[in-house]
């Protein structure tokens, strides 16, 4: 199998602000990996903040490229042994995983979410993200987001009371918050008790990542559930989680695909976690390669690609914050603009 990847630079309709960093565009790698019969589709997001960016991601195709052998549906041994050439590099994994899944679909002539066995729901409703900004431009955004049930607010700032207040004058709809890293421990235990009387639903990572002693003590003083996002990627990161969070939020750009994040759903529920499907800025490939896990997840965060200001690619079908998983074999995806 041949791997061809090009890197795509996709505009962002708002610049997006969180507590750690700001961007007007995500830089992400597209792949195909052709059998003789038959095309798949992957997607890379990179994070810096997992070590990786289009360069990285690059040398490890370079690295992988004479080790995927002939067979997608050795997936498995494909798998162990890409783990075994080189750790991290998760995204890029993820690309992989997706584009082998596809031909895998294709050949079977079954979507993604038959070949998991996992039953679809008429249920899916995925957050919008509301990134940080200026109050008048959150107003804007709140008002523009007025089909979408629930906002993910990312907070994690010196504005964060003002924030919440800002958007609790135009809509009383439920929201999440995501603090990025951005609080210390007592700002947390006040913020968190605070937003417990603002119809917040969860909050995620109040701490930086390898905080978990200070995530036990905030979490023996407050009500509402906290989630890991920062820190956790795969299974391996789990155990320690636990005590210190009530759920874990699950991407496949950072744990390295779909067969890793069904693990990861399926270890959650054996050590009492509760999960959310989240996304980095992705195009609507990568987007449906998650939505067709989603049913496997008490919370969905896949709003990536409704932040592009054009996307490259159709599949998930997202009105009114519901997702509609494609049924056609594989991701289902079709590709609509140039890559
Ligand atoms: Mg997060």
């Amino acid at each position: 199998m041949e791997i061809k990847s090009q890197v795509i630079r996709l505009p962002l309709k708002y610049r997006f602000e969180v507590a750690s960093s700001k961007k007007d565009f995500a830089e992400n790698t597209f792949i195909t990996i052709n059998t003789d019969a038959e095309i798949g589709y992957g997607e890379a997001a990179p994070s810096q903040f997992f070590g990786e960016n289009s360069e990285s991601i690059k040398q490890f195709f370079e690295k992988v490229k004479t080790s995927l052998g002939s067979d997608p549906f050795e997936i498995d041994a494909i798998i162990m042994r890409l783990n075994n050439i080189a750790n991290g590099n998760y995204s890029a994994k993820a690309a992989l995983n997706m584009a082998l899944l596809d031909l895998i679909g294709k050949k079977k002539e079954k979507p993604i979410y038959k070949l998991f066995d996992i039953p679809t729901s008429d249920s899916l409703i995925t957050s919008f993200t509301i990134g940080i900004d200026n109050l008048d431009v959150i107003k804007e955004k709140v008002k523009a987001a007025h089909n979408m049930p629930i906002l993910k607010v990312k907070l994690g700032t010196e504005n964060d009371y003002q924030i919440i207040g800002t958007i609790r004058e135009i809509t009383d709809k439920p929201l999440r918050v995501d603090a990025n890293e951005g609080w210390n421990r007592e700002e947390a235990v006040e913020k968190i008790n605070w937003l417990e009387t603002q119809n917040v639903e969860m909050v995620e990572q109040p701490l930086p990542a390898d905080d978990i002693e200070n995530m036990k003590w905030i979490r023996s003083r407050i009500n509402l559930p906290v989630f890991a996002d920062e820190s956790v990627k795969t299974s391996s990161d789990m155990e320690k989680l636990t005590g210190a969070f009530d759920g874990i939020n699950i991407k496949l750009m950072k744990c390295g695909g779909i067969n890793e994040a069904v693990k990861m759903a399926n270890k959650a529920q054996s050590l009492n976690l509760k999960t959310m499907l989240g996304c980095f800025i992705e195009s609507s490939l990568s987007i449906t390669a998650a939505a067709h896990i989603s049913p496997l997840f008490d919370f969905i965060d896949l709003d990536g690609a409704l932040l592009l200001a054009s996307d490259p690619f159709e599949g998930v079908r997202i009105i009114n914050g519901k997702l509609t998983i494609p049924n056609t074999a594989g991701l289902g995806v079709k590709q609509i603009g140039a890559i």
